[in-house]
């Protein structure tokens, strides 16, 4: 089977996946894309790609076919449903979903698209918005060994550090353990600021010196100071961080694990939905924390 990627199939082309698509065509691929709101294909041509009227039309004359949706439903309507793409790929397409889903799903749409002669990969991303724009995302892929080697061109224009993690599935359970991470780190920092700034202490030099000692991490060093400064437009929407931890939560019950930290942040970024502060920047945690502690937004 031949291994060279010309044609490839590009579907949910919002936030992530049109700047990924964009990537494509630069990179010299003939990228057929299709999205629910038309203004998001249109953008595509723009870039130089070409529109398809559904999933089944972005699939059928594919070497590959991309997914990039929101939730695990959407994945399965958009393969599996009629006038899905498994249904129109011609056998031996490589079909990589690098939307975040639950790992179960992965699993079981990977087995169905193999019973077809598909070669399906799951490939989730981390790195945002700015990284799809990029091409530096991280891209953490389950599925046969042959099948990531075959990806790996495409891949490459979109992502640098691209690792094959094992098997169908795999690749979102460890999109799960860097979702849980995130939303930990997350409320740890939002939880020092409102404490620095409690106690009086200017958080510029605070947050300064925590950076260079083992304290140190990314959220510090990408995000705190957008959450001094209450700076919340996303970015990583919270109500997507949501869907995330509720697919961790899941996954660790299924696994036996219990995750007492990551159960409670689960919580706290669900208050962000509830409250109707979803549409924020998943640093808005911060919020929450100003709210339990009883400190008035500033002004
Ligand atoms: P988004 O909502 O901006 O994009 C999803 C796109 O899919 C939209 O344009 C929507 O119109 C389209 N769509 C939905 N259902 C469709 C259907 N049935 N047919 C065709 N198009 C359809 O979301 P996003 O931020 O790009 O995130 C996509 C995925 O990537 C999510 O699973 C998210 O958790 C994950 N992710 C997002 C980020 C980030 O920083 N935004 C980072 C890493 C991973």
């Amino acid at each position: 089977m031949s291994t060279q990627i010309r044609t490839v199939g590009f579907i949910g082309l919002g936030i992530m996946g049109g700047p990924m698509a964009a990537r494509l065509v630069r990179a010299g691929f003939d990228v057929v894309g299709h999205n629910r709101s038309p203004a998001r294909q249109e953008a595509l041509v723009s870039a130089g790609g070409r529109g398809a009227a559904s999933p089944a039309e972005a699939a059928a004359e594919a070497d590959a076919v991309i997914t990039m949706l929101p939730d695990s439903p959407d994945v399965e309507a958009v393969l599996l449903g009629a006038g899905g793409v498994f249904a129109a790929a011609r056998p031996g397409t490589l079909v990589i979903d690098m939307s975040t889903i639950r790992p179960d799903v992965a699993w079981t749409v990977a087995a169905d698209g193999g019973r077809r002669g598909l070669r399906v990969l799951d490939a989730p991303v981390s790195g945002g918005e700015a990284g799809a724009i990029d091409g530096t995302l991280s891209i953490m892929v389950g599925g046969s060994a042959d099948d990531f080697e075959a990806a790996r061109p495409l891949l490459a224009a979109m992502g640098q550090t691209i690792v094959h993690v094992g098997p169908a599935g795999s690749g979102q359970t460890v999109k799960a353990a860097n979702q849980l991470i995130v939303a930990g780190t997350i409320e740890l920092v939002a939880e020092a600021i409102v404490f620095l700034e409690a106690s009086g202490v200017p958080t510029g030099p605070a947050l300064e010196v925590l950076s260079g000692g083992l304290a140190g991490n990314r959220i510090l060093d990408r995000k705190a100071a957008g959450m001094v400064a209450r700076q919340f437009t996303p970015g990583f929407r919270a109500e997507l961080h949501d869907k995330d931890l509720g697919i961790v939560l899941a996954a660790a019950r299924s696994a036996g694990v219990i995750m007492p930290v990551g159960a409670t942040v689960g919580q706290l970024m669900r208050s962000l939905k509830s409250q109707g502060l979803g549409g924020l920047d998943h640093t808005a945690l911060l919020r929450i924390v100003e709210q339990l502690s009883g400190r008035p937004e500033p002004e």
